[in-house]
């Protein structure tokens, strides 16, 4: 393709565009092959960092259009060497996900079509896509039906939507006008949450939210890393005593080291006796519900007034794309409902669950709802399943190998998710020489780009996490990090 002239259309002639898209089309092709491909598999973590890569991006803002195969070159030769691949199967830091074929298409779907979901005069059957993908969401995980959501940037937006939704259904007081600044108000707002698990983003939540980060009161959890019930109920009363309002608990459905799932029904029944918001924080673990065999540790999620998970993490949606879930659909337009001349034309209360900007906290938002309609209708809810089943099998191998050897300990129970946390330990070393030991092992297994593993504390302890959440990862790729890591260790 030649140079960009100067043209009044931003459009190319067809015959320009479909080579440009083949072009980018081939490239994804190429790089999904890589990811499982025994003789071109790029490494997991390139050795470079941006420091070291800002130089090679480094010129003058562009006066003249180049031709797209000048910036296509640069993918090849700059970007894509220069990445950490996400969809690579020994991948396995943070709770990232794997991202798929299929959403990478229905990402440039969307971007053509380019509807605004903030209404539905802009995004007519984009917006019925957005409530029927929670219609499904809603069955699948077993959620009260009737239940809703919006699709957010992440787990940190929707658990940020979720309290606001909590905040507003607690106060006593007109909320949207007064805000938390109300002389009526309470000035101790105060959240629940397990002391270990507990998420970070809820530290961003309460930051947002103006509730200062002591508004999060970590309750005990047990030995399993789940809240424990009776510490909460002890800590809520002596809170109350000491004139703090609590507004809301937040269970989780799978948290960040290990995975585990609280006893939601537990908090269920607290938040209903005390008419407290009860979110579950499912970012990375709520899917789960989808198992039937599984599904018996989610009971009493469907209680929760809220329920967040991340489309991003275990379902491989591309990035971003988190949902936040409302048992209560009139939630979301009293915590997010505004009013201007410009926005309204006619109120119709049929209409009114398609006006996005009406019902949380964006104005402009994208069709991320393609992604996730359609990649369910493509692989059906079975095909996620066995998905999930996979991850969850490499866990628990991970955990056997951990517990056969004896160099390596578990710092967890058995896994019931596809997140797993365990240390190298050959015995002889105490505490502190472990948690360099430990350090140094992952750092070498990046280093190497054997895999992108991440370390964690548990009980103060540095640990292996391993998060699974791609289903292109196979026990042979497990294998291979236990291997390599007491490889790494002996080095
Ligand atoms: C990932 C995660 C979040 C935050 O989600 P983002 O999409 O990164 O904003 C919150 N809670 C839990 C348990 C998570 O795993």
């Amino acid at each position: 393709m030649s140079t960009r002239s100067m043209s009044s259309s931003p459009d190319l002639p067809p015959e320009e565009f479909r080579e440009a898209g083949y072009a980018v089309i081939d490239r994804l092709v190429a790089h999904f092959a890589s990811l499982t491909s025994t003789t071109d598999q790029p490494p997991v973590f390139p050795a470079i960092t941006p420091v070291q890569l800002a130089p090679l991006f480094e010129a003058p803002a562009p006066e003249q259009g180049e031709p797209l195969t000048a910036i296509l070159a640069d993918w090849d030769e700059k970007i894509l060497p220069n990445s950490s691949i996400q969809g690579h199967p020994r991948f396995f830091a943070w709770v990232n996900g794997g991202g798929s074929q299929v959403g990478a298409l229905a990402e440039a779907l969307a971007a053509g079509l380019n509807p605004n979901l903030g209404g539905w005069r802009a995004a007519q059957s984009a917006v019925v896509i957005e409530n029927q993908t929670f219609a499904w969401l809603t069955e699948l995980l077993g959620l009260t039906p009737g239940t809703t959501g919006i699709f957010v940037s992440g787990g940190t937006m929707a658990n940020t939507a979720a309290l606001r939704m909590a905040l507003v259904r607690s106060a006593t007081w007109d909320i949207a006008a007064l805000g938390l600044q109300s002389s009526a108000g309470p000035r101790r707002l105060t959240v629940y949450m397990a002391d270990h698990e507990g998420h970070v983003s809820f530290t961003k939540a309460v930051d947002l939210l103006g509730l200062g980060r002591e508004a999060i009161r970590r309750v005990p959890s047990h030995q399993d890393f789940t809240i424990d019930p009776e510490a909460l109920e002890r800590m809520l009363d002596a809170d109350i005593a000491a004139g703090m309002t609590p507004f809301a608990l937040v269970g989780h459905a799978g948290s960040i080291n290990v995975g585990a799932i609280d006893d939601l029904a537990a908090l269920a029944e607290i938040a209903e006796r005390r008419s407290l918001w009860l979110h579950v924080d499912g970012a990375c673990g709520a899917l789960g519900a989808m198992l039937p065999e599984l599904r018996p540790r989610y009971a009493g999620m469907e209680r929760a007034d809220s329920v967040s998970f991340d489309a991003h993490k275990w379902m491989g949606i591309p990035y971003e794309c988190g949902a936040v879930m409302v048992r209560d659909p009139a939630m979301l337009r009293r915590a997010f409902g505004v009013t201007a001349s410009y926005l309204h034309e006619q109120s119709d209360p049929l209409l009114e669950p398609y006006d996005f900007f009406d019902r949380g906290p964006q104005m402009s938002r994208g069709f991320r709802a393609l992604k996730v309609w359609l990649s369910l209708r493509l692989y059906g809810a079975e095909g996620y399943r066995s998905f999930f089943r996979q991850t969850i099998h490499c866990a628990q191998h991970l955990h056997a190998l951990v517990e056969a050897a004896p160099d390596f300990e578990p710092m967890q129970p058995a896994p019931t998710l596809y997140i797993y946390s365990f240390r190298y330990n050959p015995g002889g070393l105490d505490d502190d020489a472990l948690d360099a030991l430990n350090a140094r092992i992952a750092e070498e297994i990046k280093r190497q780009s054997i895999a992108l593993v991440m370390t964690t504390r548990i009980h103060g302890r540095v640990t292996q996490r391993l998060s699974i959440a791609n289903p292109r990862t196979t026990t042979d790729d497990i294998d291979v990090v236990i291997r390599e890591m007491r490889r790494c260790a002996a080095g």
